[in-house]
């Protein structure tokens, strides 16, 4: 096979092979300027794109884990940017405005008795003081609609905040503080997947086939979508950290806890006050 130089037509280097292994530019070839290529490529991003997030979907649906762990190791073409994939999601859960996932009414905030329903109920009387022509009914609806998409957006401070507890209870095997963060968002992409989109559209279809809110159906459905949830990440963080198991059953059980205050306390809260904010 004849090996020959090639000096990159974008930035100089001298290389042998298709790819500038500096910049990363191809060697142009006569066949890339047949006339079928000019349309193909056109397409190449929208298929590629395709190939790449269903292969990322397909792996964090069937091998829990090896996203995370593949791309720690460095293997990160065949996939989608874990991040990357994680707003996809959210770009696609805010498609369907019924899914309403974490959303909350005002009164719900109010009502979180013991952390920062207090805190809130008093700072809804302070506004509605310092706002005579709002009314109780008026605040709820415009806290409601700012509500509806900021719920979303704001599901990002949730990786951040996961990647805390894993990387305190991981460390002796993941000592970089990024590798947990890619983690947590493989957790929480999975996470919003199940919980958000395939969950609500299952109970849509079952209330659909029985006419009506079948409330015996809804539980069976609800426990069946979180022990779902919990053999995907015990079986992640086993592949992801590689402890034996009952050490990783340990750190779920552990993260069961965390997880359930970020989402349920302070995921919440930061939810209440940047809504707040921006009323
Ligand atoms: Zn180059």
């Amino acid at each position: 096979m004849k090996v020959s130089n090639v000096s990159c037509v974008n930035c100089g280097q001298v290389f042998t092979g298709n790819y500038c292994n500096r910049c990363g530019e191809k060697v142009l070839h006569d066949h890339d300027r047949y006339i079928g290529h000019f349309f193909e490529e056109a397409f190449h991003f929208i298929t590629h794109f395709d190939g790449k997030f269903f292969t990322t979907l397909k792996t964090i649906l069937t091998r829990p884990g090896k996203l995370s762990f593949d791309f720690c190791r460095g293997v990160r073409r065949p996939y989608f940017r874990p991040l990357s994939f994680f707003l996809m999601l959210v770009v696609i859960y805010l498609l369907f405005p019924a899914f309403s996932g974490l959303n909350m009414p005002l009164s719900g905030h109010m009502g979180q008795n013991g952390t920062y329903g207090g805190y809130a109920t008093s700072r809804v009387e302070r506004y509605l003081q310092s706002h005579p022509e709002v009314t109780k009914q008026i605040l709820s609806d415009t806290f409601a609609k700012k509500s509806a998409t900021t719920s979303k957006l704001l599901l990002f401070i949730i990786i951040p905040l996961t990647a805390l507890p894993l990387w305190l209870l991981g460390y002796r095997k993941r000592p970089w503080y990024y590798d947990n963060l890619v983690f947590a968002t493989e957790l929480n992409s999975f996470f919003i997947l199940l919980n958000f989109l395939v969950f609500p559209a299952l109970l849509n279809a079952l209330h659909f086939v029985l006419g009506g809110a079948g409330s015996m159906a809804d539980l069976v459905l609800t426990i069946l979508v979180y022990a779902v949830i919990l053999l995907f990440s015990f079986r992640a963080i086993t592949r992801f950290y590689q402890f034996p198991w009952p050490i990783s059953l340990l750190l779920l059980l552990v993260l069961i806890v965390v997880q359930t205050f970020i989402v349920y306390v302070l995921y919440k809260f930061v939810l209440f006050l940047t809504v707040f904010a921006l009323l």
